[in-house]
């Protein structure tokens, strides 16, 4: 017996059992008829077994015997019979993808819904063709977020590439779910949060006008609001106002007042050219006894985060007293309502913001007056108003026309 076909675990080998009709049956060592051939096993410490195979080839019974005796051992037997267990639930991508979308087809009557979802379908098909993944047991969280990091999906705008992913996501869950795969590959890539999220809304003018009115007796608070408003400060930066931060700034003929000051959130400065009753609304804020005398909003003794929750809270008071309660979002739900957030001090900013934007102001421009490094946060953020850009940039494209007419 050759050493390999012994180990620790027991011994294995192959050999063949001679028909009286074969030329060689009194060869002990021939075995290239095509006689039956046997395996010997014995596991050690048991009995030994012998059965017959279905093939003649002996060289398909050396690999039989090989495996066999590998198999022996405990370890290599568990492993093997995990990789038939899996390949035996192994379902082709095309099988899996036929399953989801006769699922959906009951789940859904809305024909859009299908449409879109056997678009996806299509998508992803294609995708693990590329790759070439044949099986859905072979799609990894790897390789799905290399997918959804590429430029298949970066090209599309947020909404959209977060939308057709949370698609992608409920097919492979329902693989998931059905015992087709033993783990969710996709859960752990979580679509990124499309832009309608981020999309900030103003204050419409009637909701401004009973905020006003409803602070109109409170001097400080009225004042403290008018500053949020004309300049789009955040509340801290607001509590830090200082009558001295206006300055005039003369262009040509013109003395233009500008409010400048740092953000404290950032450290970027902001710039903002003021409307003169602006500016005389806010440089005749005066403060109390205790205030310092250079920041009439700001209370000796108080943390500066302290002051500014006192101040966000007081103004939020006014908010709600005023019966203003949410603001509405350009963007719509799932059912086209337009979406709303909850009122609060923060979106005298976003107010601001737009108002600016509606005026015409470039997106440059409006992210400097809000302090911002460059234009993303204000396209994030205000990216509906960018209709009213477009307005803004017609009729002054218009506005050059009428200029030039009575010269020609
Ligand atoms: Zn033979």
């Amino acid at each position: 017996m050759k050493a390999d076909q012994k180990t620790a675990h027991g011994s294995c080998h192959a050999y063949t059992r001679h028909l009286t009709s074969c030329p060689h049956r009194r060869e002990k060592e021939y075995n290239v008829c095509a006689c039956p051939k046997w395996i010997y096993l014995r596991r050690k410490g048991e009995k030994s077994r012998r059965f017959s195979l279905e093939t003649p080839s002996w060289q398909e019974a050396q690999e039989i015997a090989a495996r066999k005796l590998e198999e022996l051992n405990p370890t290599v037997a568990e492993a093997r019979k995990k990789v038939e267990e899996r390949k035996r639930k192994l379902v082709t991508v095309k099988d899996a993808c036929d399953l989801w979308i006769e699922a959906t087809k009951s789940r859904t009557n809305r024909s859009g819904t299908r449409e879109q979802n056997s678009v996806m379908v299509k998508k992803f098909m294609a995708w693990a063709g590329d790759q070439g993944i044949e099986y859905v047991q072979d799609v990894t969280t790897m390789l799905l977020e290399r997918w959804y990091r590429g430029a298949e999906w970066t090209r599309y705008a947020d909404l959209t590439r977060s939308q057709r992913w949370v698609m992608v996501r409920s097919m492979v869950r329902y693989w998931f779910e059905r015992g087709i795969l033993d783990r969710d590959p996709i859960a752990v890539i979580k679509p990124i949060r499309a832009n309608g999220d981020h999309v900030q809304g103003p204050y419409t003018d009637q909701q401004v006008a009973a905020i006003l009115k409803q602070v109109e007796d409170d001097s400080r608070l009225k004042s403290f609001v008018a500053v949020l408003l004309h300049t789009g400060c955040d509340v801290v930066d607001a509590v830090l106002h200082d009558p001295a931060r206006i300055e005039d700034v003369a262009i040509g003929e013109r003395l233009v007042p500008v409010y400048r000051y740092r953000r404290t959130k950032t450290g970027v400065e902001a710039v903002i050219p003021l409307a003169i009753d602006a500016a005389q609304e806010m440089r005749s804020i005066t403060g109390t006894a205790q205030n310092p005398e250079m920041m009439p909003f700001r209370n000796p003794g108080v943390e500066l985060i302290t002051d500014s929750h006192n101040w966000s809270q007081k103004v939020k008071a006014a908010i709600n007293a005023a019966g203003v309660g949410w603001v509405e979002l350009p963007t719509r739900d799932d059912r086209g309502r337009p979406k709303r957030k909850p009122a609060n001090t923060k979106q005298f900013r976003h107010t601001a913001a737009v108002r600016w934007l509606r005026e015409g102001q470039r997106p440059e421009d409006v992210a400097r007056m809000l302090g911002h490094v460059d234009t993303a946060m204000v396209r994030r953020h205000y990216a509906p108003w960018v209709k009213e850009l477009d307005k803004a940039h017609i009729s002054r494209v218009v506005g050059n026309w009428a200029a030039m007419a009575p010269g020609e």
